[in-house]
């Protein structure tokens, strides 16, 4: 596939128009590491239709999700997503050069003509969707919808560690885990991988709502999660982790970021048949895609959901549940509020120039996230 090749040009007028070609960070096939390239002609996502918003990248962070998208992972449903009549081309490299980077943290530079709530200059956050360009760029464009305007309290390296796991929790929680801001006091929910990204935010935004939260980690992360408010921490290191839950009273909900064989037997330690609901952020959704085609990737996850949903039912009146991340700015506009309001706080464990995203690759694909890895790209 051929880069879009663009001059760089210089207007003094709309920040739209100051130049038509930006750096990125940018792969043009799949593989390892050695695939991310820094390109500095590629052109500038601007404004192509009346609800988008062009931002100025400031700072990205990355997630689990940019490793497994530079090597492949959902390629076939996400370009399906970005270019539906991709379907009749199973060959084509339409998606290159492809940016990855799915939070950020910046300013508005230009807004379409129907944008009510963003004006060029607000200092905005968004979790960027994955069918669509990335953040590890100096630009990005995205709809009104997608976009919220960031923390008072945060600067744009801070922010850009929350947008794309807060989305992620929050769908997960509310839409699948039925938990929110009025219903959650008192409710036990489990966090399973609770000391990288994911958990990290969901500890906070569970206690922020009232919530008794247990939360599994390796014994060295104790102390961030404790720190982060959780009740009760259990170290899935010590090998019984399974049988020290099976000792506490029965959970409300269950929020698994491990999946495998924690689902085995994450789902016995839901109270039965009181509504209770497991919700895993591990689904098969997109490796059966890329593995059994669209078509037979889609019949083979609706069949797995629906038989896995249908036997826990039966057996032990708890719900099974898919978490996914979605875009949502409101929600964004109500994690900044416990932002400022000192609720939630980021946590990012490393930090990283923009000359440096292969080594910020390297250190989330090391694991043991303690937080978020950040990119300042301004
Ligand atoms: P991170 O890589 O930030 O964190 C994973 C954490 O889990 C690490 O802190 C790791 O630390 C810990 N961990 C690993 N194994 C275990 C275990 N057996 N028990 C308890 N903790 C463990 O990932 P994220 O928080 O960003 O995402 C979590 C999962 O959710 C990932 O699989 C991700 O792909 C998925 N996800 C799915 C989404 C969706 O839309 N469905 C969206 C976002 C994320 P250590 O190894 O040191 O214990």
């Amino acid at each position: 596939a051929g880069w879009s090749v663009c001059f760089r040009r210089h207007f003094s007028t709309s920040p739209s128009r100051l130049q038509s070609c930006m750096s990125a960070w940018v792969i043009d096939q799949y593989g390892t590491n050695g695939v991310l390239k820094f390109a500095e002609e590629i052109t500038v996502p601007t404004v192509n239709s009346p609800s988008e918003v062009m931002i100025k990248v400031h700072a990205a962070s990355l997630n689990p999700l940019d490793i497994s998208m530079r090597g492949g992972y959902g390629a076939k449903l996400l370009k399906l997503r970005r270019d539906p009549m991709s379907v009749m081309d199973n060959n084509n490299d339409s998606e290159f050069p492809l940016i990855l980077g799915r939070d950020v943290s910046g300013v508005v530079v230009d807004c379409g003509s129907e944008v009510t709530h963003f004006v060029p200059g607000d200092k905005v956050w968004a979790a960027v969707p994955p069918w669509k360009q990335g953040s590890l760029a100096e630009f990005v464009t995205l709809t009104e919808y997608e976009v919220s305007h960031k923390p008072k309290l945060l600067s744009h390296t801070e922010a850009a560690s929350i947008p794309y796991v807060a989305n992620t929790a929050l769908s997960a929680l509310v839409n699948a885990g039925g938990l929110c801001r009025d219903s959650s006091s008192n409710k036990r929910v489990l966090i399973t991988g609770g000391s990288g990204g994911v958990g990290t935010f969901s500890i906070q935004l569970l206690k922020a709502w009232g919530a008794h939260v247990t939360v599994t980690c390796s014994q060295n992360a104790e102390g961030l999660i404790r720190g982060l408010g959780a009740d009760e921490v259990v170290d899935y290191t010590a090998g019984d982790a399974h049988e020290q839950l099976g000792m506490m009273e029965k959970f409300d909900v269950i929020l698994d970021g491990v999946g495998g064989e924690t689902e085995q037997w994450a789902i016995g330690l839901l109270k039965p048949w009181s509504g209770a609901k497991y919700v895993t952020l591990v689904t098969p959704l997109l490796f059966n895609a890329d593995s059994m085609g669209l078509l037979g990737g889609m019949f083979q996850t609706g069949f797995t959901l629906h038989s896995k949903a249908t036997q826990n039912i039966i057996s032990s009146g708890v719900f099974y549940r898919w978490g996914f991340y979605a875009p949502d700015g409101p929600a964004l506009d109500e994690v900044s509020k416990l932002v400022d309001a000192g609720k939630i706080l980021p946590v990012v464990e490393a930090q990283f120039p923009f000359t440096q995203v292969p080594q910020a690759f390297q250190k989330l694909e090391q694991g043991h996230a303690r937080g978020k890895t950040v990119v300042r790209v301004a």
